[in-house]
């Protein structure tokens, strides 16, 4: 499973790098390797548990058939293959994280800060966060807001919190699906709740889900989810509805709630850069920003021409990590080379 390839650094805590990367999709991974080719070490935060962005959120398993000298690939080995490909530069992700702040602190590096309360100080920034952050979708259950951050929760931020508790989870996709299997062993009692037989998840975890069920170790119940039992922000029970049963109750003291993401520019509108349709204007020489330092790759990158594809945001990638050279190093002249050739960058990537 794509989530086990990256060891995601713990949250919290004060760090320091050359270049802080927003958004682990193809484009902010590929800028790793670049980056990591002229010497430059670089942080990547994202809101999702996972590296690989759409790719892996949107079509894991379609094929991609417009990257140049590969026939057809899926977006989940996009993003296995990219992965291996910066192993050598040992990027730190700080994974299940938001960027929410950035400011320029005394000594002139930018500071940024996270909704897990992360602090990452860098010369640098790249924005590559795509169409935005992932944030879950609400469910439409009516009073929901009262339970939100308390007992009812859209994603599992620290798995330890749900140890012991009596959980409802609700959804048939792959969230759902995986947070049943890894929290069963932990949970006082899992129901799992979907309003149909058939899961949109990985086969492999549906007939693991399953097997839990037949085994009696977790209920599933065919129903759909339409009001909250409880008081204080502490959830007693769910209703739900079946067409075979009718309304009952699911007493639980946990709800969570997998209703499917969507898309949002989120902290960065208020990081400063100049935003042409919800998008982040940058020149075509550098792809920095209107801001000195901050630089734009991948799908949220503006500019006359665009073409929201991974192998533009591997272009982009490039060139910033040329322009970010002259932050991090200021002092040093930056020499052009080709991996083939140069000694050097073959030995970056334990090659020659
Ligand atoms: C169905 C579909 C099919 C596609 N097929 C193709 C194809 O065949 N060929 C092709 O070239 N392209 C294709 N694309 C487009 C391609 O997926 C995008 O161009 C590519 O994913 C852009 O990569 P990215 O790294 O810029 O952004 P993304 O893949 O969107 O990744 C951005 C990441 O940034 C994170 N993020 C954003 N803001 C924050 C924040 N504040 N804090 C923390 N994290 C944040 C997001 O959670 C996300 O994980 C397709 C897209 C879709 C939807």
């Amino acid at each position: 499973m794509i989530k086990k390839l990256v060891e995601s650094v713990p949250p919290g805590g004060a760090h320091e790098t050359d270049v802080v990367i927003i958004g682990a999709g193809p484009v902010g991974l590929f800028a790793v390797f670049e980056l990591g080719l002229l010497g430059i070490k670089a942080r990547v935060i994202d809101i999702l548990d996972h590296p690989g962005g759409q790719c892996i959120e949107l079509y894991p398993e379609k094929p991609i058939l417009d990257i140049p000298a590969i026939k057809t690939i899926s977006g989940e080995q996009l993003t296995r293959q990219l992965l291996d490909q910066i192993e050598p530069f040992g990027a730190q992700f700080h994974l299940n994280e938001m960027a929410i702040t950035l400011e320029k602190t005394d000594a002139g590096k930018w500071r940024i800060k996270t909704d897990m309360g992360t602090m990452i100080e860098a010369p640098v920034i790249c924005i590559a966060a795509g169409g935005g952050s992932f944030q879950p979708k609400k469910p439409p259950i009516p009073g929901v807001d009262d339970y939100e951050g308390d007992t009812v929760f859209y994603a599992v931020r620290e798995r330890e919190k749900f140890r012991g508790k009596n959980i409802v989870i609700a959804g048939g996709g792959d969230s759902a699906l995986d947070w049943t299997l890894d929290l069963e062993p932990i949970a006082e009692k899992i129901t799992l709740v979907h309003r149909r037989e058939e899961f949109r998840a990985a086969p492999d975890s549906v007939e693991k889900m399953k097997a839990l069920v037949d085994a009696g170790k977790i209920d599933f119940h065919v129903a759909q989810i339409t009001g909250l039992k409880g008081a204080d922000g502490k959830i007693e029970a769910v209703e739900v509805e079946s067409k075979s049963d009718g309304a009952y109750d699911l007493p639980c003291d946990t709800l969570l709630a997998f209703y499917g993401l969507t898309m949002k520019l989120g902290p960065i509108a208020d990081f400063g850069v100049n935003l042409i349709e919800n998008r982040v204007e940058v020149d075509t020489e550098k792809f920095e920003t209107s801001v000195p330092g901050i630089f734009c790759i991948g799908d949220m990158a503006h500019y006359p021409g665009k073409l929201k594809l991974i192998l533009s945001g591997f272009h982009e990638a490039a060139l910033m990590s040329h322009g970010a050279f002259h932050y991090v190093f200021p002092d040093k002249k930056l020499k052009f080379q080709h991996t083939t050739s140069a000694k050097d960058l073959q030995a970056k990537v334990g090659e020659g």
